[in-house]
């Protein structure tokens, strides 16, 4: 049967070439980045390579890159960090109602800690404004936090300008930027962007491996505690083959941008059309034009996202559902419902994201199979025969 992967967004697969590159590090290149023997030596260099190729790929300088173990961590960081350190400047944090759960989660857990939250409304496209972030901040606001590309509805916030406002105002700004990075261009200094989270696993490197850009000048204590790697910004002995890998698939993200973002907008855009004209009563989810170059979010109305998933996984394709972000729940995910969606809307949408490797033929089958199993399911739904007998 025809496999195909359409999850890019939960993860992507590991580089080929990235591979290579990290090959040596799993192997001869053992030592200690720490030690100051010739073992230990090597494996600095090529932690130390991978930070020039991730600064480079961002704009920031060398001492601005701290390599973490997630996209999470990176987030947890800034947001229990910021709220620590500078206190004395506010308790005030602004963010949006579709942040990644790192995000969410962590506000909530400071709520409780002493820090106020304002959570911005988006519009039904997913969109904060700039407007909406100047006008949330108060004399005792500290951060900014606004996601630069939402994850399950691809819509891309305007940073600069959120950018711009915040160092008006003399405030933080932090962007959670783990499904943007290697996929649409940043320059963390024209962006006026103070820190910024980033995952390799999102743009074809390994898991278990992420960065924090921090701009000079800002001091964040580590949350983990130990000895002084990444000049005591965050301790634990570097997983030296992954940092080396996210450095290789940066490179190589940054290395072809343009071109491999015409082709998967090219893809993303045949895989929209092809599902709009083959499937009637669809809605897109998320931004029509200011959306990530690989995501792909549709509500196919009177039937079950889970429903979807499941006969699209019979069929070998591999697509994520915004009706149960983590299953055993049955609630509809909170970005679909803050963008407005009614429940029974929220629980039809099925996210299809494409990766590198994603082929027009990939695209072709998957709205050929997405088509007939909505026609199969709405052939048992009693909702969809009461609309078309209307
Ligand atoms: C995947 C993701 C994360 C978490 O990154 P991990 O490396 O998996 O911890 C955070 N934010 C967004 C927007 C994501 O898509």
């Amino acid at each position: 049967m025809r496999r195909v992967y359409m999850d890019n967004a939960a993860t992507t697969s590991l580089a080929p070439e990235v591979l290579e590159q990290m090959m040596p590090y799993l192997t001869n290149i053992y030592g200690n980045p720490s030690s100051v023997h010739s073992f230990g030596r090597e494996a600095k260099a090529g932690v130390d390579k991978a930070r020039q190729q991730l600064a480079k790929a961002l704009n920031a300088e060398l001492d601005e890159i701290i390599f973490t173990g997630c996209g999470t961590e990176s987030d947890n960081t800034v947001l229990l960090g910021v709220a620590e350190r500078y206190k004395s400047k506010g308790n005030h944090i602004i963010t949006t109602n579709i942040e990644h759960h790192a995000i969410l989660h962590t506000c909530e857990y400071l709520e409780k800690h002493g820090c106020e939250v304002t959570y911005l409304p988006v519009d039904e496209n997913g969109m904060v404004t700039a407007e909406q972030v100047k006008n949330a901040i108060r004399d005792n606001t500290v951060l900014v936090s606004v996601m630069f590309a939402n994850n399950e509805v691809g819509t891309i916030m305007p940073i600069a300008e959120i950018g711009k406002v915040c160092k008006e105002k003399g405030v933080f700004f932090h962007t959670d930027a783990v499904q943007a990075v290697g996929h649409v261009p940043i320059d963390v200094k024209a962006m006026n962007i103070d820190m910024l989270s980033l995952s390799a696993h999102k743009f074809h490197g390994p898991k278990g491996v992420g960065a924090l850009y921090v701009r000079r000048g800002i001091r964040l204590p580590s949350h983990i505690m130990g000895g002084a790697q990444e000049r005591g910004r965050r301790a634990g002995t570097e997983n030296t083959a992954g940092i080396v890998g996210l450095g290789a698939a940066i490179e190589l993200a940054c290395s072809n941008m343009e071109e491999n973002a015409r082709r998967m907008t090219a893809l993303r855009n045949r895989l929209m059309e092809g599902i709009e004209r083959e499937i009637p009563y669809v809605k897109l989810n998320g931004h029509r034009t200011e959306r990530l170059p690989n995501n792909v979010n549709y509500s196919i109305k009177f039937i079950e996202g889970e429903s979807i998933l499941l006969m699209l996984d019979m069929n070998g394709i591999a697509a994520s559902s915004g009706s149960a972000c983590t299953s055993g729940s049955l609630d509809p995910s909170h970005v679909l419902l803050a963008l407005g969606l009614p429940h029974e809307i929220a629980h039809g949408s099925v996210r299809l994201t494409l990766g590198d490797d994603t082929t027009e033929e990939d695209v072709d089958y998957v709205i050929d199979v997405l088509k007939k199993t909505a026609e199969r399911l709405r052939a048992m739904s009693p909702l969809y025969k009461g609309q078309i007998n209307k």
